[in-house]
């Protein structure tokens, strides 16, 4: 059975802003936190980033939430 394909998102989390814009398009992945800072869900601390692995099969959404991050923090790739 080949791997389902997985993207890797990163989210330089000590700069967002709080828009809540990635928590709307893809509430699986981001949520906002009680300062009302986004969070990447299952993140795990990857030099400035917080990185976490989830399936593609959102990749429309993902790749809107990153295109919508007014200060570019959020970035997905290829696993
Ligand atoms: S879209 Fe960017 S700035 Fe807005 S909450 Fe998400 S990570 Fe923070």
């Amino acid at each position: 059975m080949p791997k389902p394909a997985h993207v890797v998102i990163r989210h330089k989390a000590v700069e967002c802003i709080g828009c809540c814009a990635c928590a709307e398009v893809i509430p699986h992945i981001f949520e906002m936190d009680g300062d009302g800072m986004a969070v990447l869900i299952g993140g795990i601390k990857n030099g400035v980033y917080l990185a976490a692995e989830v399936p593609d099969m959102d990749l429309l959404d993902i790749q809107k939430a990153v295109d919508d991050c007014p200060v570019n923090i959020i970035r997905v790739d290829r696993s």
